[in-house]
């Protein structure tokens, strides 16, 4: 009786409001396979030390709007897979027109609500020394499949929802720490909970374990012009990584503000290391000279969150205008051109965002009189946390400025019948400010 109350309360609080954004059932042969919306997942993580082994157990409550097998991620198949505490078994799926893979079940489930619970291994970006683990779950948007389904079961893009980890590193006496963007808590020595917001994605989670005193630790605040003080941990490998990261940081969050309004995060964690970097939500994985770049990123993809393939261009296409200097200029440029026309499967950004894209953004700024960061900052107050599509983007620009920008769009944004990236090498070079990292060089960063 408490589970139907339970479970009434959140169908009322939760009405698919995220499915709106993911693409379309579809079937194999007779099999009907359905997208789903989390509300939430619980991952118990162990990190063993001893048996050099880091596993999983995920409890994840999802509502599923019409019967058939439910669509998930994760690339590594689960040892177990239970589906309402039945057991049940894990199959990989293939998106129409092969864009892209999925996990589902072999199972069919009524439409309502359900629990899958799994468990497995987690084994991409975590390693073993003699007496610590050390694990980074590390992200891209330029390769399918590079979200959290690296390392848990998990949702597409489209879908937010609360996460907590509980993280457990044994067979050590070795002091651990972790550095994250949820909210952490140590219950006690090598023992962590971590909260993450239900405004959370797939992309958004940053999550770095290691033994304590491997990096070198800098610690500052931000008075946001909100009037918070947004508390700062960079950290690095090497203290000349650190050297006026303070000041640099500081400096890109006031332009940031001034330009797009307050810091939408609780804090900032940014792991200078690497080449290039990568953004998380309110945290950062960064070389120096992408901080700039990826702290936008905590603004446009990680504030306002794209919702798959298509849309993931205007983040990059926003942070790349930026870096150019906030330009404006009376033509894109380049002829027409495919950003947003690809398949509703595709999950990954064209690379054409950071050079076509940012142009066609320059583009737009002469259109509303070097206006292009008003509009943006009035997209961000009332997008942030939440989902902006092409389609939507588009439409507010109409409302914001009252021109047309239809034939501007349907030249520029899908004006080209190339459905598929040909370019494969174009796309593994990446950008200059996410280039594509050897599986060595993501071990290396732990
Ligand atoms: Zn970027």
């Amino acid at each position: 009786m408490i589970k139907i109350t339970m479970l009434m309360l959140l169908a009322v609080t939760h009405v698919f409001a995220n499915l709106d954004h993911a693409p379309k059932n579809f079937k194999i042969e007779s099999k009907k396979f359905v997208f789903v919306d989390f509300v939430k997942a619980d991952y118990f993580l162990t990190f063993d030390v001893a048996s050099e082994k880091a596993t999983y157990k995920a409890v994840i409550t999802f509502n599923q709007p019409v019967a058939g097998s439910p669509i998930f991620d994760i690339i590594e198949m689960p040892s177990t897979s239970k589906v309402n505490g039945k057991n049940d078994k894990a199959i990989q799926i293939s998106s129409p027109g092969d864009e892209t893979k999925y996990v589902s079940l072999s199972s069919t489930l009524d439409s309502g609500f359900h629990t899958f619970e799994f468990t497995g291994n987690i084994k991409t970006n975590t390693d073993f020394t003699s007496d610590s683990a050390r694990s980074g779950f590390w992200m891209s948007d330029l390769t399918d499949r590079r979200y959290l389904e690296q390392y848990l079961p998990t949702n597409l893009e489209f879908d937010q929802f609360a996460m907590s980890m509980d993280v457990k590193v044994t067979g050590t006496q070795t002091p651990h720490r972790i550095f994250t963007n949820g909210t952490l808590s140590e219950k006690s020595s090598n023992h962590f909970h971590i909260a993450y917001p239900d405004y959370f994605s797939s992309s958004s989670v940053y999550f770095h374990l290691s033994e304590k005193g491997r990096f070198k630790i800098k610690s500052f605040s931000h008075k946001s012009i909100d009037g918070r003080e947004i508390p700062i941990v960079t950290y690095s490998k090497s203290s000349w990584s650190l050297y006026e990261i303070e000041k640099n940081t500081l400096k890109v969050m006031k332009e940031l503000e001034s330009k797009f309004g307050p810091w939408g995060h609780p804090s900032l964690t940014a792991y200078i290391a690497g080449m290039g970097g990568m953004e998380h939500s309110g945290a950062t994985i960064t070389s120096r000279s992408a901080l700039g770049h990826e702290l936008t990123h905590s603004y446009f993809a990680r504030g306002v969150l794209p919702t798959n393939g298509n849309s993931g261009w205007l983040d990059e296409a926003v942070a790349s205008w930026r870096d150019k200097g906030y330009k404006a200029s009376s033509s894109p440029g380049y002829s027409a051109t495919n950003l947003a026309a690809f398949s509703n499967y595709k999950r990954t950004t064209t690379t054409k965002a950071y050079t076509e894209g940012a142009a066609f953004m320059a583009y737009i700024n002469l259109k509303l009189n070097g206006n292009l960061e008003g509009f943006l900052k009035k997209m961000y107050e009332d997008y942030l946390h939440g989902q902006w599509t092409t389609e939507i983007f588009l439409k507010e620009l109409n409302d914001f400025s009252g021109m047309d920008f239809s034939n501007s769009f349907n030249k520029y944004v899908y004006g080209s019948n190339e459905k598929k990236e040909h370019n494969k090498h174009n796309a593994r070079k990446g950008s200059p400010m996410h280039p594509k990292l050897t599986k060595q060089q993501l071990l290396d960063l732990l």
